[in-house]
């Protein structure tokens, strides 16, 4: 699969953002049970060190969550890897994504040539978000609005990610899951929180499955400028 993205020479990297470094991380992350190419391919091509400060640049291959202001994270490269696989199981095409937070898990998303809708509360990271989009060429529906809400008008998706954490899955959510289709969420409050995937099934009822232990910001409500 060709990535869509365009790469100019500050995305390709240098150093501790070098091509070497990028395939360091993809070999752990399969190494800790990753295993769609597709993703770890699209993890080596999407440069993440442009998804967080340039202070930070020189860490953004180890896997770990880092800040992007506002009390907010990039999530560790794990877990966008895991979520995205298990997202890509059912073969969706068009999806949403609730935190756009940096933009990364979203330039993910659009490099497997997914359609990527995602909404973020803040205004601030979703103008900066925007602007790395539009510098990778990459063609992703934004919205600043309360991502609790979904987007009624482009549903139903085919996959829905939510990457903050809500002590209980979010029905306006799952209403604009199409049939057959997984929304993958961490759910509980700030001590523990577990990696949960939901299948719409043919009669509309649901499927639940409890993946890993993660820590992901909370899912808020309102928008912030
Ligand atoms: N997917 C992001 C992770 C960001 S952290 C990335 O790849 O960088 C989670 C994000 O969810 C934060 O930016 C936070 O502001 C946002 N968020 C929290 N509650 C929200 C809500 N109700 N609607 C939309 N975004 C929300």
């Amino acid at each position: 699969m060709t990535p869509r993205l365009r790469l100019q020479p500050e995305s390709v990297g240098m150093g501790m953002t070098s091509q070497r470094v990028r395939d360091r991380l993809v070999e752990r992350l399969r190494e800790n049970g990753i295993q769609d190419e597709n993703v770890l391919n699209a993890i080596r091509t999407v440069p993440r060190h442009l998804f967080v400060d340039e202070a930070l640049a020189t860490r953004a291959y180890e896997d770990t969550a880092l800040p992007i202001g506002h009390s907010q994270t990039i999530s560790q490269p794990w877990v966008v890897a895991r979520m995205t696989e298990v997202l890509m199981q059912t073969r969706p095409r068009k999806v949403l994504e609730i935190g756009t937070g940096s933009g990364y898990q979203g330039a993910v998303l659009a490099a497997l040539g997914l359609e990527v809708h995602t909404v973020e509360r803040i205004g601030d990271l979703l103008r900066q978000a925007r602007k790395r989009f539009r510098h990778l060429g990459l063609n992703v529906r934004s919205k600043h609005d309360d991502g609790r809400i979904g987007w009624p008008e482009h549903g139903p998706f085919d996959g829905i990610l939510v990457t903050a954490a809500a002590p209980a899955l979010v029905d306006a959510l799952i209403d604009q899951l199409a049939i057959g289709a997984s929304l993958v969420a961490p759910v509980g409050g700030a001590g523990s929180q577990t990696l949960v995937k939901l299948t719409k099934r043919e009669d509309g009822s649901v499927d639940e499955e409890h993946l890993a232990p993660v820590v992901f910001v909370p899912l808020l409500s309102g928008t912030l400028d």
